[in-house]
């Protein structure tokens, strides 16, 4: 199995996971033109996708996945309340499918497994997608972090994880404290602090790529963020930060 973060912050997020012939993305918050222009460097045409999972139905997730889905033929899966909350993003699909918040999916070679979390959304999950012998987690757009998640996230081989603000610096942003206060509720997004918590409290042995995402463009930076991994992460692990604007390069969970 390999991923590439095709784009992740708040104007748009796009992961692709693929194992053989099986391709999938979650997410696509913008058109399939750009899509496409941010896969070109990657070797990827849009031809080869199975289908879309989305998260949740804000834009930064949901914006683009029609033109894709739409010009493929290929089904989009989200909970029945995601499904229900992007019924203008998902308009005139004729494949769209309920998933059961408790069963993974099979696509091919890939079981998808979603992972309820909670986040200012209707039924946002969050997925993990198991290859023939890999298990790559990916995380974003979570208030806080549950029982349940650290259960779920366990023996990761590869992670997608978000790491959206920086308290201190958002703090000195010229954010509205209502904004500022929604972001860094339980229903908001993770700060760096939270996820570098997390990962200190998570079984990394088999962790060897980790790629930090969501990173807000005003109350972060990737300096932060690379202290964090620093911090946390040992010296075997590969560390990327996810880009708004450029895809990541595969992340190859054969080799290692
Ligand atoms: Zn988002
Ligand atoms: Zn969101």
């Amino acid at each position: 199995m390999r991923f590439c973060v095709v784009a992740s912050g708040s104007k748009g997020n796009c992961l692709l996971v693929q194992e053989s012939d099986t391709s999938i993305l979650i997410d696509c918050g913008f058109s399939s033109k750009k899509l496409a222009r941010l896969l070109e460097p990657r070797g990827f045409h849009l031809d080869g996708l199975d289908a879309i999972f989305i998260t949740h139905e804000h834009n930064d997730h949901v914006g683009g996945v029609r033109s894709v889905a739409k010009g493929l033929d290929i089904p989009v899966y989200g909970t029945s309340g995601t499904i229900r909350s992007s019924e203008q993003a998902l308009q005139g699909l004729t494949e769209v499918l309920e998933l059961s918040p408790s069963s993974s999916v099979l696509i091919g070679d890939l079981e998808i497994e979603p992972v309820i979390v909670p986040h200012d959304a209707r039924q946002p999950c969050q997925y993990i997608v198991n290859g023939s012998n890999q298990r790559l987690g990916m995380l974003t757009d979570i208030g806080h972090i549950t029982p349940f998640v650290i259960e779920q996230y366990k023996n990761l081989d590869g992670f997608v994880l978000e790491f959206n603000h920086d308290t201190a610096l958002m703090k000195k942003s010229a954010y509205p404290p209502v904004l500022q206060e929604r972001i860094a509720g339980a229903y908001g997004h993770l700060s760096n602090s939270q996820s570098e918590n997390f990962l200190e409290n998570l079984d990394l042995t088999q962790l060897r790529f980790l790629v930090a995402a969501h990173l807000s463009q005003q109350n972060n930076s990737p300096e932060h963020v690379r202290e964090c991994l620093d911090r946390v992460l040992s010296s075997e692990v590969v560390q990327h930060i996810a880009s708004q604007e450029e895809a990541s390069p595969w992340f190859d969970l054969h080799i290692g």
